[in-house]
């Protein structure tokens, strides 16, 4: 019988709820157990596909083609998890399944009310994910406790747990225990009243998940215990790991969470082994090495937009045994002086996604800069178009080259508009989204990462390289070594005479792990390590000269 753990927060967001979920089904795994993982969000909107990175930050695509809460990165990184367009659910999506139901008809004359027929589609929704493999669903509920909208998720879960037996549920919350300085104390209040608000709604945590800056005395966990009403071994302290977020599951299991959750269950312990999580930690606490990798984007303001991007390329770190540090550059500021100021001395250069005209200009002279100065290069989907427009102007000479994404009349369309999306007006999950094989050409940069010819990655596009220009390119040194299956669309280009360039249509990021980097990550970090090694020599070098 599958079991279910809800994971809410409370006080403010941004405790890492998401990270929480992911890890306790890091250290389910550990013990064999099969495990699902969901989060529901409060917001109307039908999925965050339309929303800008600014608010959302990184829009996650899963093999089926949802777009996603980048909190579903988390998942698939720190568990083998499937996930799917049932693991992300809002507000909005569920209202629309009710109302589209309720125009069909099916609720025969009734009054369509939130309770019962939205929280109805809530508990579906969580038992659609708990197929028949599956022993424990960790459904994750954006926002916090006290919020209106969260309000028919909360009420949900606690008809859920009264239909499924208390026995088959755990209720998780997350809290913060804020320090004041003023005081030199941890506060607990703000803990009483969030769980409090829970208990109001008919929800008693079993467990709670403490965050916190600061390391916590033992009489404030039983402090929490007895108002909370909670056992004390219940009360986990998280508090802000030292080097990495992949430290999470371990912070829990120190602490027993596994345990406990095992007990609460009546399931059985598996090994718990941790050996290959606990070497990739090892590997990056202890770098032999420190590369610096240029991000070239237009929202690099915020972290969240590139997540995934900057998380696989902690990997590919990871997977080398070198510390990447990230320059984070915005691309407008490229668009017009000396690239050079903002780009010299990056072991390498990725340029990312992104939509529309601000900051290609940018994106284009980085690239070009990376090109003619053989600094390793890595574009991903807007940053393939970016390098496709590079070569075309650059090296076939066919000035105002571009993107019809951008420019509409123009006299080069390299990129252009893929014949599936003519005529889509609909913005709202119309993109050519989700996972589509590629076949991968031998003897290239590609075939070599993958040492496989066929492959599968994510998609999330509208534009796609124009098929009008693919002899000029090829003749002129464009290495077309990725296609679809059919060859009629280019996944994957690179140059041969270049230390490692390489852009792809599709977004790598979003199956690249820590214990397993994706391919293209682990060799552009090791490509960056390589021009790294290659200046280190030629300094010492250079002392030694100035020493003779
Ligand atoms: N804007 C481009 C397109 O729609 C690239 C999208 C992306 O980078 N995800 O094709």
């Amino acid at each position: 019988m599958t079991k279910y753990i809800f994971v809410t927060g409370g006080v403010v967001s941004s405790l890492g709820k998401g990270l929480t979920a992911a890890a306790i089904g890091g250290l389910l795994e550990s013990h064999g157990l099969k495990v699902a993982l969901q989060k529901f969000d409060p917001y109307i909107n039908i999925d965050p596909g339309t929303m800008s990175p600014y608010q959302h930050g990184e829009v996650y695509v899963t093999d089926d083609g949802a777009e996603t809460d980048l909190d579903l990165g988390h998942y698939e990184r720190f568990t083998s998890a499937h996930l799917s367009q049932h693991s992300n659910y809002t507000t909005g999506k569920i209202y629309d399944a009710v109302i589209k139901r309720e125009r069909r008809g099916d609720y025969l004359g009734q009054t369509v009310q939130v309770i019962p027929h939205i929280t109805n589609e809530i508990k579906s929704c969580i038992s659609r994910v708990a197929s028949r493999e599956v022993d424990v669903v960790i459904s994750e509920i954006g926002g916090t406790v006290g919020d209106i909208e969260s309000l028919p998720f909360l009420e949900a879960l606690r008809q859920f747990a009264h239909d499924e037996g208390r026995e088959n549920v755990l209720f998780i919350h997350l809290t913060l225990l804020p320090y004041i300085r003023a005081a030199g104390e941890i506060k607990t209040k703000p803990t009483q009243h969030s769980v409090g608000k829970l208990r109001e709604i008919g929800i008693v945590p079993d467990v709670l998940v403490c965050r916190t800056e600061h390391d916590v005395e033992d009489d404030v966990r039983d402090k929490i215990a007895l108002f909370c009403n909670v056992q004390k071994s219940a009360v986990l302290i998280e508090k802000d790991v030292e080097y990495s977020i992949y430290e999470v599951p371990l912070v829990l299991r120190g602490q027993g969470l596994d345990d406990l959750i095992l007990k609460h269950f009546g399931l059985k312990h598996g090994s718990g082994n941790m050996d290959r999580w606990l070497e990739m930690l090892d590997r990056l606490r202890n770098p032999q090495s420190e590369v610096e990798i240029a991000v070239v984007g237009k929202y690099i303001e915020l972290t969240d937009s590139y997540k995934s991007i900057y998380e696989a390329l902690t990997h590919g770190g990871i997977e080398n045994r070198c510390r990447v540090r990230i320059r984070r550059v915005k691309a407008e500021d490229l668009s017009s002086g000396d690239a050079a100021r903002h780009l010299s001395g990056v072991d390498g250069i990725l340029v990312p996604g992104g939509f529309g005209d601000r900051g290609l200009e940018g994106k284009i002279r980085a690239i070009q800069f990376a090109r003619e100065n053989d600094v390793p290069f890595f574009g991903i989907c807007y940053g393939m178009h970016a390098a496709v427009i590079e070569f075309a102007r650059n090296v076939l000479g066919l000035e105002g080259a571009s993107s019809t994404e951008v420019v509409k009349d123009t006299p080069h369309p390299v990129i252009s508009l893929l014949e599936e999306q003519e005529g889509v007006e609909d913005m709202g999950g119309t993109m050519r989204l989700g996972a589509y094989p590629c076949a991968v050409v031998p003897g290239t940069i590609a075939a070599r990462a993958y040492g496989r010819e066929s492959v599968s990655e994510r998609h999330r596009h509208r534009f796609e390289y124009n098929n009008a220009y693919r002899d000029r390119m090829v003749d002129a040194g464009l290495v077309i070594s990725g296609t679809s299956p059919d060859e009629s669309l280019v996944e994957v280009v690179e140059l041969a005479d270049h230390p490692f360039f390489l852009a792809c249509q599709y977004h790598p990021e979003f199956q690249s792990r820590p214990i397993e980097a994706h391919p293209f990550f682990r060799d552009f970090v090791a490509a960056a390590r390589g021009r790294e090694k290659g200046r280190a020599t030629a300094a010492r070098r250079r002392t030694e000269e100035v020493a003779e």
